[in-house]
């Protein structure tokens, strides 16, 4: 193994934010535990060197929540002073976070920028769409708090990029949202779509939030067009969504995890030290074991981790055939639970998305020729 990629919930499935739409909750209201708390310090000292510990050459620390600013800034410096600590091999280290941007100051903005983090800002679009899901426990917005917390990273020249949840109102508003985007000066763009939630039996449900088929094929088509306009007449802006499919036109790997056409094993370690496969998966049925007690080495090949990879390299009959697999990989395998006895149902996104490629291939491959 030679890159790692290590996911730290420091604090948790908390928040200080109270969006509905929150996978996350979702999937911790699916544990015993909802919350393991903030992260301590020895927990943390062991995420840090059992990772520095595996032969690798480079690793990303990526920090998500719950809210990962909630633990404070010191939290953050004893991570860097860890992995010099820690750091024998002269491993390539980076670090990124994604937050939702309330809950930092110029300490925290300083910091990341002297340190080189990415920085992810969870952001739905102008104030009244933002509004509208991202609200705080008394139940006001919280978009004027994210926009000053930009104009800091701005001011402190802070990489960052956006990250936006789209629920079925806002994908109908995606041409105001990218709109607004670009006033705004944004360059860096990413659209989730948000997804269907657990049930205490694993099984998917439907509600309110998630995007049906023909809401989503709407919200690909409308965005792809208007960011085609925009790059053929020499204005580039990234959206990871499209640059994914531009990459594999290229001959280069996704960077999304669910076009692999299998699952990929992620390393996810909640506060008390317990790793998962994946974010999506962070509940008991998958937990590999805890780092505190177990080597990465082990817990990333145990039996249930090969459960996990195994279960997800069936490939459903209508993805065997499709002209489209190579782009799509079949979805992410939480597009496809329930798994029954182990088989996924086919992709519920699926009908959008052959119908965006029926439409838009053409000017994906065109579009390729615009990047490297
Ligand atoms: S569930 Fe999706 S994101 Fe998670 S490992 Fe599988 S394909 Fe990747
Ligand atoms: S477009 Fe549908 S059938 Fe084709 S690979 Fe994707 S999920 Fe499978």
């Amino acid at each position: 193994m030679k890159n790692i990629t290590v996911l730290i919930k420091p604090s948790s499935s908390d928040c200080n934010l109270n969006c509905k739409y929150c996978f996350y909750k979702d999937s911790s209201r699916n544990r015993e535990t909802y919350s393991y708390g903030f992260m301590n310090d020895d927990t943390l000292e062991s995420v840090i060197k059992n990772t520095l510990d595996q032969e690798i050459f480079s690793c990303n620390f990526m920090f998500q929540g719950g809210e990962p600013t909630l633990v404070g800034l010191n939290f953050y410096k004893n991570v860097i002073l860890l992995q010099k600590k820690y750091n024998k091999k002269n491993i390539h280290i980076t670090n990124s976070i994604q937050t939702n941007g309330i809950n930092l100051d110029e300490s925290f903005i300083k910091f990341f920028k002297e340190n080189n983090f990415l920085v992810g800002i969870s952001l739905d679009g102008p104030k009244y769409i933002h509004d509208s899901n991202r609200k705080h426990y008394n139940d006001s917005g919280s978009f004027d708090d994210v926009i000053s917390t930009i104009m800091l990273l701005k001011k402190y020249k802070v990489e960052f990029n956006i990250l936006s949840v789209v629920t079925k109102y806002s994908s109908k508003l995606v041409g105001i949202i990218y709109e607004f985007y670009k006033n705004q000066g944004f360059t860096y763009l990413q659209f989730i779509p948000c997804i269907k939630e657990y049930n205490r039996d694993c099984k998917s449900i439907e509600r309110d939030y998630y995007l049906d088929s023909n809401t989503y094929y709407k919200f690909l088509d409308t965005l792809f067009n208007l960011w085609n306009e925009d790059v053929i007449n020499g204005k580039f802006i990234e959206i990871r969504n499209f640059m994914d499919y531009i990459n594999v036109i290229k001959g280069y790997n996704p960077t999304s995890c669910g076009m692999g056409g299998f699952c990929s094993l992620h390393t996810v370690v909640e506060s008390n030290g317990d790793v998962y496969p994946c974010d999506f998966y962070c509940i008991d049925e998958w937990r590999l074991g805890n780092i505190k007690y177990n080597s990465l080495y082990y817990i990333r090949r145990n039996d249930l981790a090969k459960k996990f990879f195994e279960r997800s390299i069936y490939i459903h009959d209508e993805c065997k055939h499709c002209n489209y697999f190579k782009l799509c990989g079949g979805g992410c395998r939480r597009n496809q639970e329930p798994f029954i006895n182990g088989i996924p149902s086919h992709n519920y996104q699926c009908e959008s998305i052959k119908k965006f490629f029926d439409n838009n291939l053409k000017k994906l491959i065109n579009l390729a020729k615009y990047y490297i």
